[in-house]
């Protein structure tokens, strides 16, 4: 089978995975997700014209020459308004975020200010700072107005965003569902329990690590836990999982050549397309469908999973969930040490610990280890180089990278 380059396998899977129905909910539960209808302003945000300082509300005209001495006629906290207006000679202590009374146009900070205590009856202040018309005032709807294209679809709802949707009442937004995922891994070899280990069984580790993927890439996460080389049990699982997930990732049994119960099932109950890509590691990956539902066959060796998920499945979920920057982040990076390799007609995708240097580039240098049953030195990576064809990189060279924390 000849192999697909990257791009192409990527865009297969893209192009049958479906952006999940918006829907809508109390922004309340909208954190995590990804709005799908403009958000629009509906009210004035900050309400109403207020001090952006705690101090003095004044007319600035009272203030032009300092110092000046002005009666303090009553006070005002955030959360408290006065009807009374300000006359000549007038001052009103203010608190941060207190409406601006009437008459005031100004204010000054407390730094700038000296109590004087009462004298003949009145509380008076020393103003030692003059201020222009309309300083440390926040005008009503400085932030937010009505009507006000607040947020576009795609947008991730970030915790400032849900502050935004709070602050200015948007109560109800149009998101992208939380994709249902089923996580199952596939081998006879497999254990979990903590028990020894007879021979020819092996630990299972992809389980846990493509659950926590897959809930890092923000879904709702269930876990089948393994199923047995059993193709009556597999089907069954597949099936099931179908009926009420939006998507299925599978671990193991994609690997060209070698009978699989996964290939024979999945054969049988979905549309797959058998990859094998040009890249290393991850080369063997499936793409179908059981009932519309995308299913996402990683190939079992761990890197391989880790990296197969994070090239093909996370950006196709996320995808699914209205997100419209798909891929990591990628920055051209300079490799401090060699990125050997031999011409094989892949693209090696190299796990890196990448750090910013105060050159202010990104540096990368491989992981001990970049075998893919060494999960042990990938998972110290944060970052994947993508090395060309060929005979590697130099130390010193610029590389492309995926930064993946
Ligand atoms: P497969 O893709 O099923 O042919 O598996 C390739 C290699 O990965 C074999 O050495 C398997 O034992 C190993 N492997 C498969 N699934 C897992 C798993 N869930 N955890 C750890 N190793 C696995
Ligand atoms: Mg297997």
């Amino acid at each position: 089978m000849a192999m697909i380059p990257l791009p192409e396998a990527q865009s297969v899977v893209l192009e049958g995975t479906p952006v999940l129905d918006p829907h809508e909910v109390d922004f309340t539960a909208a954190s995590g997700l990804v709005i799908a209808d403009r958000v629009l302003g509906t009210e004035l945000v900050p309400p109403l014209d207020n001090t952006a300082v705690d101090g003095y509300a004044v007319r600035s005209a009272d203030v032009a020459s300092v110092p000046v001495e002005l009666t303090v006629v009553g006070e005002v906290a955030a959360g408290a308004a006065t009807d009374h207006v300000l006359a000549e000679g007038e001052t009103i202590r203010i608190m941060t975020g207190a409406p601006i009374p009437a008459g005031c146009d100004a204010v000054v900070m407390v730094e700038d200010s000296e109590r004087l205590g009462v004298v003949d009856g009145a509380e008076r202040v020393r103003l030692t700072a003059s201020v222009e018309a309309g300083s440390a005032i926040r005008p009503a709807g400085d932030d937010v107005r009505p009507g006000d294209v607040l947020f576009e679809p795609g947008t991730p709802v970030t915790p400032a965003v849900l502050g935004v949707l709070a602050g200015a009442n948007c109560r109800r937004v149009s998101v992208y569902p939380a994709a249902r995922v089923a996580v199952l891994c596939t081998g006879d070899e497999l254990v979990d329990e903590d028990r020894p280990l007879r021979p020819g069984e092996v630990r299972e580790s992809n389980r846990r690590m493509v659950v926590g993927l897959v809930a890092e890439t923000g879904c709702a996460v269930t876990d089948l836990g393994i199923v047995r080389d059993d193709e009556a049990e597999l089907e069954r699982v597949l099936l099931d999982a179908a009926a009420d997930h939006d998507a299925i990732v599978t671990t193991g049994g994609v690997s060209m050549g070698d009978y699989d119960v996964v290939k024979a099932v999945l054969g049988r109950i979905a549309d797959m397309t058998w990859m094998q890509v040009a890249i290393k590691p991850a080369k063997p990956f499936a793409f179908g469908h059981i009932g519309g539902v995308p299913v996402f066959g990683l190939p079992g060796n761990p890197v391989s999973s880790l990296v197969s998920f994070e090239m093909f499945a996370r950006p196709a979920l996320r995808r699914m969930m209205g997100h419209t920057r798909l891929a990591r982040p990628s920055v051209v990076a300079v490799a401090d040490e060699a990125l050997g390799r031999r011409p094989d007609g892949k693209v090696h995708l190299m796990r890196v610990e990448a750090t910013f240097g105060e050159d202010g580039r990104c540096h990368v240098v491989p992981v001990r280890a970049q075998g893919s049953h060494q999960l042990a030195a990938t998972a110290t990576a944060n970052a994947i180089a993508v090395v060309p064809d060929g005979d590697g990189l130099s130390a010193g060279d610029d590389v492309a990278v995926l930064l993946l924390g």
